[in-house]
């Protein structure tokens, strides 16, 4: 009996080339415009002590609570795969004393992440995000830079109907303080809330806004705003971040119940939908968090960044028609004339790799000569080395042919006029 095929784990996926190539070349977008605004590489382990998120992220967190592969290593100690980046940038941070090094430290990364979610389209267990931080300041132009990072990195990427979440959740003490007044809120109604807020009252209150419970909106209608509640300096902050958005001429909308599902914002939040996707239209979103540092046993440090999700950019792209394959690459194929060639073709393919700006690409699978011509003209070949008694270059264009005597002359006919 043949052996049971196997399967990619339940929300996963492979990544096939015609999907890697977009993936590529929006990985290297991103680099560029991140890299262009001192946004250094950085990569941190994917898998972290659990501690990290549970403290970081936050215990009552559903990331936290629900969603997380944990597993004992062979010395019983209790490790994450990580389901965000912030945590581990900041542990980072810390380990590595970036505090010494001038403010602010910035950073982005690329990578996969993971989450235990009921899959989805646009929801996956496995997913990859491209993030940046910047820590060290609280200077309100790091928000707004950051916010409009993401949105040109979105255009750039061709994700259409974008629309802009926009909030500030003041500091940790008024954050406390309107803790209680939403609180007291949902226990004066508590009969009309659904069981899931009902039992999370004393835990995190601010979820209820995102509850989609009839009873639950009703009372949310009329709950107090945290943006009413903000202190001065909390209030000046956002107005500042706000007046560079508007300098920029990026649109937002100012959203009081914007919550995001980490516990570690202070201040500025923001979340970057596109309508083109379905249920899961988050593509990105962040804010910053001043205490996250000192949270994890580091200095007081402030923080912002975000995250934003590779598969969803790409899905938001594809339905706006933006789903063409980058543009291929100038390609040259060495072709093999006779058996006997192999051998010299081999290392003219590697010489033409270091000597022109070109993909080389070299008959490896027993083709004859016209189904190798074949190939090349599959393959978009701008030209065809063919390698028998002599060499030949010729241009797929013009259909012209010319021996070369020699390698110096073969990268001159190949590279063309
Ligand atoms: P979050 O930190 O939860 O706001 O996630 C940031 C971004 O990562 C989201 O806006 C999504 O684009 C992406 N993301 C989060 N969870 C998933 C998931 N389970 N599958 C695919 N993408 C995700």
């Amino acid at each position: 009996m043949a052996p049971e095929r196997l399967k990619a784990p339940r929300g996963t996926f492979d990544v096939l080339p015609a999907d890697g190539e977009r993936r590529r070349s929006l990985r290297t977008a991103a680099e560029r415009l991140l890299g262009g605004a001192g946004y250094a590489a950085f990569e941190s382990p994917v898998f972290e002590d659990t501690a990290l998120f549970a403290r970081g992220v936050g215990e009552s967190t559903d990331i936290v609570s629900k969603e997380m592969f944990t597993f004992e290593d062979q010395g019983g100690r209790s490790l994450t795969l990580r389901p965000e980046g912030t945590a581990g940038a900041c542990r980072a941070y810390i380990e590595h004393g970036m505090h010494k090094r001038p403010a602010p430290v910035k950073l982005s990364y690329w990578g996969p992440f993971f989450r235990h979610e009921t899959p989805q389209a646009g929801r996956y267990r496995q997913f990859a995000q491209v993030g940046a931080e910047a820590l060290g300041s609280d200077d309100p132009s790091l928000d707004a830079e950051l916010v409009l990072l993401l949105a040109e990195l979105l255009e750039q990427a061709g994700v259409a109907q974008l629309r802009l979440r926009l909030s500030s959740l003041g500091d940790a003490p008024t954050r406390a303080a309107y803790g209680e007044e939403l609180r007291a809120h949902l226990r004066a109604r508590e009969h009309e809330l659904s069981d899931e807020v009902r039992a999370r009252i004393d835990q995190n209150p601010l979820r209820a806004f995102d509850s989609d419970h009839p009873g639950t909106r009703a009372v949310m209608a009329d709950a107090p705003l945290l943006v009413d509640r903000l202190g001065e300096a909390d209030a000046e902050h956002f107005a500042t971040v706000r007046a560079l958005l508007d300098d920029a001429g990026l649109a937002y909308d100012l959203d009081p119940t914007l919550v995001r599902g980490l516990d570690y914002y202070t201040r500025t939040v923001f979340e970057f939908e596109s309508a083109a996707l379905g249920a899961q239209r988050g593509v990105g979103g962040g804010g910053r968090y001043d205490g996250l540092v000192a949270q994890l046993g580091g200095p007081p440090t402030p923080g912002v960044g975000w995250a934003a999700g590779i598969e969803r950019i790409l899905l938001a792209a594809a339905a706006a028609g933006g789903d063409e394959q980058p543009e291929a690459e100038p390609t040259v194929y060495v072709a093999v004339a006779k058996p006997e060639a192999a051998r010299r073709a081999f290392g003219l393919a590697r010489a033409l790799r270091l000597g022109v700006d070109a993909r080389v690409e070299l008959e490896q699978a027993g083709r004859s000569l016209k189904g190798q011509l074949k190939h090349a003209d599959r393959v978009g070949a701008r030209a065809v080395v063919i390698v028998g008694e002599t060499i030949e270059v010729k241009d797929m264009r013009s259909g012209e042919q010319r021996s070369a005597r020699d390698e110096h002359e073969l990268m001159r006919l190949v590279m063309g006029p």
